[in-house]
């Protein structure tokens, strides 16, 4: 029996910063060149609904996204009761919820849906650390990037990271049926894999 290694799926959304600054043919030539195929691929102008579906309202979730800024404001030394008016995590993921849908939908977004073996786990090295400063230089994110989420709560946007990629295999699943039709993903081999796989 043979097993397909490399089946996994995931996908890579470049925000509308990363297309408004023409860094779409870079950051997909990053992925193809790490071996990854481009299944599926569109143009989007995302609307309220859709943003308020990618990124979801579920509590564990906005809630996390509130305990990452207090660390943030931890190891910097900063007050989050006198920036934002609050520290309880709930109140401060509710913002950032509210400034990534405004995000999204601010530009076009480019999907892209990447196939290869640890997909997933791949493409989140590549696109680095959510925040700018702990991106490694050679990710999208470090090369691309450069806002800090301290700032970026100042200015009362989403730090604008260029890409989002999904972060498990569950979150890929859910985030493909969401963006892409069974139709529009392509299933091909790409000749690199002869020498790949
Ligand atoms: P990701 O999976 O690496 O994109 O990170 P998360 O799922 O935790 O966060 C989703 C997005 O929210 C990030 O990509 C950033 O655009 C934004 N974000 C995360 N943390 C903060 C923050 O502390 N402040 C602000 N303004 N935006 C944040
Ligand atoms: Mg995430």
């Amino acid at each position: 029996m043979s097993v397909a290694i490399n089946d996994e799926r995931t996908l890579l959304l470049i925000k509308p910063d990363g297309v408004l600054r023409g860094l779409c043919g870079r950051i997909i030539a990053r992925l193809e060149d790490a071996g990854l195929a481009v299944v599926g691929l569109k143009m989007v102008q995302v609307g309220k609904e859709q943003a308020q579906r990618h990124y979801m309202d579920d509590p564990q979730w906005v809630a996390n996204l509130g305990h990452k800024t207090l660390r943030t404001y931890a190891k910097h030394g900063r007050d989050p009761v006198a920036e934002l008016g609050t520290d309880d995590p709930a109140t401060i993921g509710g913002y950032i919820r509210g400034w990534l849908i405004d995000y999204i939908t601010s530009g076009p977004t480019v999907a892209c849906v990447l196939q290869g073996a640890h997909a997933v786990e791949l493409v989140r090295k590549l696109s680095g650390d959510t925040m700018p400063i702990d991106a490694a230089p050679g990710t999208i994110r470090g090369d691309f990037s450069s806002v800090s989420a301290i700032a970026a709560n100042t200015l009362h946007t989403a730090v604008k990271n260029v890409v989002h990629s999904s972060s498990d295999v569950d979150e890929a699943r859910r985030e493909i049926a969401e963006w892409f039709s069974p139709a529009e993903i392509c299933v091909h081999r790409p000749v690199s894999w002869s020498a790949i796989y």
